[in-house]
């Protein structure tokens, strides 16, 4: 697994934004580059799915609406005590339309973008941690999200994975997306059901937040070439055929949802 953890290196991106100048026009860079200044950093979390999305596969006991939202709760109250900005895409049992947390998160400047969401495959033995990201910008913090979650996981390292999630395909603000294990392998669902563990990823994803500039940046797999039609192997799979293959801008109802099923290793 892609631990690569540094304290003292900086990150490839890191440097790139420091050779970047203050006026840079670019997006990513002025973010970057007003951080270094130490002005404050806005994290916007995203408790995955919501309402009628359960999330999950079908027939899965545990919701995962319902543990991405506690772990984002203290998340939020983590790095708020820590002195970060926070904004929250959901913080009740809501049904949020990916559109709108995209919007939400692209509605401010100097900000990072953190989706949580807990797999799930049919495969009941299959678990681990795994962190996406697609943009290039977001790689260092999703290095350093991962290498946090995972060394504070009793579960197995699944890797850094580059994919084109909705939500993370639209941001245009850093954004990565962790898996915080599988809620259809009994000894993770059993972790992911105690307030202790919660507490504890919660822990570990502010410190990457915290740590993003100075872990070094994974190696990654780079999924984004997967097929849309095996991203999406689904309960809404049967609907694919109709749908755009690639670039398609439009999102599925819980497109960031486990894509395992597909992948399990
Ligand atoms: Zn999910």
């Amino acid at each position: 697994m892609p631990r690569n953890f540094c304290g003292l290196r900086l990150s490839v991106a890191s440097l790139l934004v420091m050779l970047l100048p203050c006026g840079s026009s670019n997006a990513a860079g002025a973010s970057r580059s007003s951080e270094s200044s130490g002005s404050l950093t806005t994290v916007v979390i995203d408790a995955g799915h919501g309402g009628h999305d359960r999330g999950g596969i079908p027939g899965q006991r545990i919701a995962e609406k319902d543990m991405t939202l506690d772990v984002a709760q203290r998340l939020r109250n983590v790095l708020s005590a820590s002195g970060y900005r926070v904004v929250m895409t959901r913080d009740s049992d809501v049904f949020v339309p990916l559109p709108t947390r995209v919007a939400i998160a692209n509605s401010y400047r100097n900000a990072i973008f953190v989706c949580i969401h807990f797999n799930a495959t049919q495969r009941r033995g299959a678990g681990g941690i795994e962190t996406y990201f697609y943009s290039r910008d977001s790689l260092p913090l999703a290095s350093a999200i991962h290498s946090y979650v995972v060394g504070g996981a009793p579960s197995s390292n699944r890797g850094v994975r580059r994919r084109g999630f909705y939500v993370l395909r639209k941001t245009s603000i850093p954004a990565v997306l962790v898996e915080c294990g599988f809620l259809t392998n009994p000894t993770e669902a059993a972790y992911a059901q105690t307030a202790s563990y919660r507490e504890k990823l919660a822990e570990e994803i502010a410190a990457g937040v915290r740590g993003r500039n100075s872990v070094a940046s994974a190696s990654y797999i780079d999924q984004s070439k997967v097929a849309k039609s095996e991203r999406h192997r689904s309960k809404r799979s049967h609907k694919k055929s109709a749908r755009k293959k690639k670039g398609s801008s439009k999102p599925t109802g819980s497109e960031a949802r486990s894509g395992s099923i597909d992948r399990e290793a």
